[in-house]
Protein backbone atom coordinates (compact mmCIF):
# COMPACT_ATOMS: atom_id res chain seq x y z
CA UNK A 1 0.00 0.00 0.00
CA UNK A 2 1.43 3.10 -0.90
CA UNK A 3 1.66 5.87 1.68
CA UNK A 4 -0.02 9.49 2.37
CA UNK A 5 3.09 12.09 1.93
CA UNK A 6 3.21 15.55 3.31
CA UNK A 7 4.10 18.55 1.48
CA UNK A 8 4.68 21.24 3.60
CA UNK A 9 4.28 24.90 1.92
CA UNK A 10 5.25 27.66 3.89
CA UNK A 11 4.51 31.02 1.55
CA UNK A 12 6.04 34.38 1.10
CA UNK A 13 9.75 36.01 1.64
CA UNK A 14 11.61 38.05 3.81
CA UNK A 15 10.99 40.94 1.34
CA UNK A 16 7.65 40.62 0.86
CA UNK A 17 5.68 43.58 1.05
CA UNK A 18 2.79 43.92 3.36
CA UNK A 19 3.58 40.67 4.87
CA UNK A 20 3.90 41.18 8.50
CA UNK A 21 2.16 42.73 11.48
CA UNK A 22 2.11 46.32 12.92
CA UNK A 23 4.99 47.04 14.92
CA UNK A 24 3.63 46.99 18.43
CA UNK A 25 3.93 49.32 21.34
CA UNK A 26 6.64 47.18 22.94
CA UNK A 27 8.69 47.60 19.71
CA UNK A 28 7.78 43.70 18.66
CA UNK A 29 6.61 43.24 15.30
CA UNK A 30 5.69 39.44 13.29
CA UNK A 31 6.87 38.94 9.76
CA UNK A 32 4.47 36.23 8.11
CA UNK A 33 7.96 34.46 5.87
CA UNK A 34 9.25 33.53 9.67
CA UNK A 35 6.39 32.62 10.95
CA UNK A 36 5.07 29.78 8.32
CA UNK A 37 8.68 28.70 8.48
CA UNK A 38 8.64 28.07 11.75
CA UNK A 39 5.46 26.48 12.17
CA UNK A 40 6.43 24.16 9.56
CA UNK A 41 9.62 23.38 10.72
CA UNK A 42 8.08 22.27 13.85
CA UNK A 43 5.35 20.23 11.81
CA UNK A 44 8.23 18.28 10.14
CA UNK A 45 10.35 17.50 13.09
CA UNK A 46 7.05 16.15 14.38
CA UNK A 47 6.68 13.96 11.59
CA UNK A 48 10.11 12.91 11.14
CA UNK A 49 9.70 11.64 14.88
CA UNK A 50 6.86 9.11 13.85
CA UNK A 51 8.82 8.64 10.12
CA UNK A 52 6.09 10.37 8.47
CA UNK A 53 7.43 11.04 4.57
CA UNK A 54 7.25 14.91 4.02
CA UNK A 55 8.32 17.52 2.04
CA UNK A 56 9.23 21.30 2.76
CA UNK A 57 8.34 23.24 -0.56
CA UNK A 58 10.14 26.20 0.32
CA UNK A 59 13.66 25.99 1.76
CA UNK A 60 14.61 29.45 0.83
CA UNK A 61 14.23 32.44 2.66
CA UNK A 62 12.92 34.50 -0.35
CA UNK A 63 9.82 34.78 -1.67
CA UNK A 64 9.09 31.91 -4.32
CA UNK A 65 6.78 32.33 -6.97
CA UNK A 66 3.62 30.75 -6.30
CA UNK A 67 4.34 28.87 -10.11
CA UNK A 68 7.83 27.72 -8.98
CA UNK A 69 5.94 25.96 -5.78
CA UNK A 70 3.52 24.93 -7.88
CA UNK A 71 5.33 23.09 -10.01
CA UNK A 72 7.68 21.35 -7.28
CA UNK A 73 4.52 20.12 -5.57
CA UNK A 74 3.33 18.68 -9.09
CA UNK A 75 6.72 17.24 -9.70
CA UNK A 76 6.45 15.22 -6.11
CA UNK A 77 2.66 14.43 -7.03
CA UNK A 78 4.40 13.01 -10.88
CA UNK A 79 6.72 10.53 -8.68
CA UNK A 80 4.07 9.18 -5.94
CA UNK A 81 0.94 10.10 -7.30
CA UNK A 82 -1.45 13.15 -6.84
CA UNK A 83 -3.75 11.04 -4.91
CA UNK A 84 -0.99 10.14 -2.75
CA UNK A 85 -0.39 13.56 -1.55
CA UNK A 86 -1.53 16.08 0.59
CA UNK A 87 -0.45 19.64 0.28
CA UNK A 88 -0.70 21.71 3.47
CA UNK A 89 0.33 25.49 2.92
CA UNK A 90 0.77 27.34 6.16
CA UNK A 91 -0.35 31.32 6.84
CA UNK A 92 -0.79 33.60 9.11
CA UNK A 93 -4.15 36.21 8.46
CA UNK A 94 -4.36 39.64 7.79
CA UNK A 95 -7.24 42.00 7.42
CA UNK A 96 -8.62 42.70 10.57
CA UNK A 97 -10.36 39.95 12.00
CA UNK A 98 -9.77 37.13 14.63
CA UNK A 99 -9.50 33.40 14.78
CA UNK A 100 -8.69 30.52 13.22
CA UNK A 101 -10.05 29.09 9.31
CA UNK A 102 -9.36 26.90 6.39
CA UNK A 103 -9.26 27.21 2.88
CA UNK A 104 -9.77 24.88 -0.81
CA UNK A 105 -10.54 25.53 -3.82
CA UNK A 106 -13.39 25.88 -5.54
CA UNK A 107 -15.78 22.90 -5.79
CA UNK A 108 -15.71 19.44 -4.11
CA UNK A 109 -12.73 17.18 -3.97
CA UNK A 110 -10.51 14.89 -1.24
CA UNK A 111 -9.13 18.31 -0.63
CA UNK A 112 -12.72 19.28 1.27
CA UNK A 113 -12.25 16.03 3.17
CA UNK A 114 -9.42 16.94 4.52
CA UNK A 115 -10.15 20.38 5.26
CA UNK A 116 -12.90 19.35 7.06
CA UNK A 117 -10.73 16.70 9.35
CA UNK A 118 -8.53 19.23 10.11
CA UNK A 119 -10.87 21.80 11.20
CA UNK A 120 -12.19 19.35 13.68
CA UNK A 121 -8.85 19.31 14.86
CA UNK A 122 -8.16 22.89 14.99
CA UNK A 123 -11.37 22.99 16.90
CA UNK A 124 -10.61 20.92 19.67
CA UNK A 125 -7.20 22.65 19.61
CA UNK A 126 -8.17 26.21 19.99
CA UNK A 127 -11.15 26.10 22.24
CA UNK A 128 -10.43 29.85 23.53
CA UNK A 129 -10.64 31.12 19.66
CA UNK A 130 -12.93 31.82 17.26
CA UNK A 131 -13.01 29.68 14.37
CA UNK A 132 -13.95 30.78 11.13
CA UNK A 133 -15.77 29.33 8.49
CA UNK A 134 -18.46 29.16 5.69
CA UNK A 135 -21.64 26.35 5.50
CA UNK A 136 -22.60 27.44 2.72
CA UNK A 137 -21.54 24.44 0.86
CA UNK A 138 -22.24 22.25 3.67
CA UNK A 139 -18.13 21.88 5.28
CA UNK A 140 -16.83 23.96 7.48
CA UNK A 141 -13.85 25.32 4.60
CA UNK A 142 -14.04 28.26 2.94
CA UNK A 143 -13.20 28.22 -0.75
CA UNK A 144 -11.72 30.36 -3.44
CA UNK A 145 -9.31 29.59 -6.24
CA UNK A 146 -5.53 30.29 -4.73
CA UNK A 147 -2.56 29.50 -7.14
CA UNK A 148 -1.12 27.16 -4.62
CA UNK A 149 -4.66 25.52 -4.11
CA UNK A 150 -5.93 25.14 -7.82
CA UNK A 151 -2.68 24.48 -9.80
CA UNK A 152 -1.68 21.51 -7.95
CA UNK A 153 -2.43 18.01 -8.74
CA UNK A 154 -2.95 16.28 -5.06
CA UNK A 155 -4.97 17.70 -2.92
CA UNK A 156 -4.52 21.05 -1.63
CA UNK A 157 -5.32 22.62 1.58
CA UNK A 158 -4.51 26.03 3.24
CA UNK A 159 -4.75 27.25 6.77
CA UNK A 160 -4.76 30.86 7.92
CA UNK A 161 -2.99 30.60 11.63
CA UNK A 162 -5.16 33.81 13.20
CA UNK A 163 -4.41 37.63 12.18
CA UNK A 164 -1.74 39.72 12.89
CA UNK A 165 -2.65 42.29 12.37
CA UNK A 166 -4.76 42.06 15.51
CA UNK A 167 -2.51 42.39 18.37
CA UNK A 168 -4.07 39.58 20.92
CA UNK A 169 -4.14 36.54 17.76
CA UNK A 170 -0.60 38.39 16.71
CA UNK A 171 0.89 37.73 20.71
CA UNK A 172 -0.46 34.20 20.73
CA UNK A 173 1.30 33.50 17.19
CA UNK A 174 4.29 35.29 18.27
CA UNK A 175 4.49 33.57 20.75
CA UNK A 176 6.50 29.58 21.88
CA UNK A 177 3.16 28.39 23.91
CA UNK A 178 1.57 29.83 20.49
CA UNK A 179 3.58 28.36 17.93
CA UNK A 180 3.91 24.87 19.82
CA UNK A 181 0.05 24.45 19.92
CA UNK A 182 -0.43 25.41 16.20
CA UNK A 183 2.21 22.96 15.76
CA UNK A 184 0.64 20.33 17.34
CA UNK A 185 -2.72 21.12 16.49
CA UNK A 186 -1.46 20.71 12.35
CA UNK A 187 0.91 17.48 13.29
CA UNK A 188 -2.47 15.75 15.06
CA UNK A 189 -4.61 16.68 12.25
CA UNK A 190 -1.85 14.89 9.71
CA UNK A 191 -2.41 11.67 11.67
CA UNK A 192 -5.92 11.80 11.09
CA UNK A 193 -5.88 12.57 7.44
CA UNK A 194 -3.59 9.70 7.29
CA UNK A 195 -6.48 7.56 9.20
CA UNK A 196 -8.99 8.62 6.80
CA UNK A 197 -6.21 8.27 3.68
CA UNK A 198 -5.51 4.72 4.62
CA UNK A 199 -9.03 3.61 5.42
CA UNK A 200 -10.23 5.27 1.71
CA UNK A 201 -7.34 3.08 -0.09
CA UNK A 202 -8.21 -0.07 1.52
ZN1 LIG B 1 0.09 34.31 3.77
Amino acid sequence: MSRLRILLDNGHGQETPGKRSPVWADGSQLFEYEFNRDIVRRIARMLAHKSITFDIIVHENTDIPLYVRANRVNHICSVNGAKNCLLLSIHANAGGGTGWEVWTSIGQTMADDYAEIIYKRAKIAFPEWKMRYDMTDGDHDKEDDFTILKKTQCPAVLTENFFMDTERDCRFIMSEAGRDRIARMHFDAILDCIAWYEKQSR
